[in-house]
């Protein structure tokens, strides 16, 4: 087992190892307020049990990919919706803290997203989300759409409307930006999906989702949990592996590897195409993210800074 060095929290509100050279990624997703209430047993139909804590927290796999991107040092545009309801303001707090830029968020009268997590005493859980604000994110805002075109990487993720996320990768393609979709969640409509697999060029889905994303990406990156991730695309087919760690938690671990993979992706730059190296450099940076996140409970709080990514990869 190697040997991870602690883990050190986040502690500023800019990102740390910011380089002149930082890339520039536009997130465009989800943000949801998750309520976890801790139960001895999960309710069955009918019943009513008290749960002995509750707990507010955000997450939204949107929001999760923007703070891991902008903690690995990427300079992170977040373009996403939220409500008018007393979760908004936290949700917008969390993003600013930590460096996230909200210029392209943007209010919508109603509830923000919102998941109601219940966890029974063997950390089996039950989840339903109501998407809120995120349901009806759209690009219709020139000014959102000029905060899409002006990125290196474009990262989204499902849980907007399909329509969306397909307009913000047409406006990124069209403005020279790398399209990296995570492909997650699994389950909609796939004549929707397959324009955006058309736009996509870095697609990121895990083991269990992977079978439903039919198109084959330049990349495509699968991630294995403890055994890292597969690549699979120009640069042939291999498996990276991420650290050994004593994982307390790996919800999160998912987004958190999307995060990083796309503050750390060689972006279109110039005359000089990116390298092999540089993609690998990447994937190892974002597999040791996600071993890290696993150490951290929760999902929206577990990524970790540029420094131990560094240090671990
Ligand atoms: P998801 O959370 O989307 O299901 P995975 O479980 O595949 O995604 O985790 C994403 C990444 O996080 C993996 O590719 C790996 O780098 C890291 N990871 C997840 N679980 C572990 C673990 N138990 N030990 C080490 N790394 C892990």
């Amino acid at each position: 087992m190697v040997l991870l060095s602690r883990l050190v929290p986040f502690q500023g509100r800019e990102p740390t190892n910011v380089s002149r050279m930082a890339a520039r990624v536009c997130v465009v997703g989800s943000v949801n307020m998750d309520l976890t209430l801790d139960v001895d047993a999960l309710p069955r139909a009918g019943e009513t049990v008290l749960a002995s804590s509750l707990t507010y927290a955000p997450g939204g796999k949107g929001g999760n990919q923007a703070v891991a991107a902008a903690r690995a040092g990427a300079q992170v545009q977040f373009v996403g919706a939220v409500g008018d309801d007393a979760a908004a303001e936290r949700l917008r707090a969390h993003l600013l803290d930590n460096g996230v830029g909200l210029a392209g968020a943007v209010g919508v009268s109603g509830p923000s997203g919102t998941a109601i997590i219940v966890v029974d005493a063997g950390a089996e859980n039950t989840i339903v989300v109501a998407p809120g604000a995120n349901g009806r994110l759209t690009l219709a805002e020139a000014a959102v759409r000029a905060i899409v075109g002006d990125c290196d990487v474009l990262l989204t993720q499902l849980e907007i409307p399909v329509a969306t996320a397909v307009a913000a990768a047409r406006e990124a393609r069209s403005a020279g930006a790398v399209v990296m979709v995570n492909a997650s969640p699994a389950g909609r409509d796939t004549s929707a999906l397959a324009e955006l697999a058309a736009l996509a060029e870095v697609v990121i889905s895990n083991e269990s989702e992977a079978d439903e994303w039919p198109w084959k990406p330049s990349h495509f990156v699968v991630t294995l949990g403890a055994r890292g991730a597969r690549y699979i695309g120009t640069d042939g087919e291999f498996v990276v592996p991420a650290p050994a760690v004593a994982a307390v938690d790996t919800a999160g671990a998912g987004d958190v590897f999307a995060g990083v993979l796309a503050a750390h992706w060689p972006p279109h730059r110039g005359a000089n195409p990116a390298s092999k190296a540089q993609r690998l450099r990447a994937l190892q940076r974002a597999c040791a993210a996600g071993a890290l996140a696993t150490l951290v409970p929760g999902a929206g709080d577990c990524a970790p800074d540029a420094e131990a990514i560094e240090r671990n990869s």
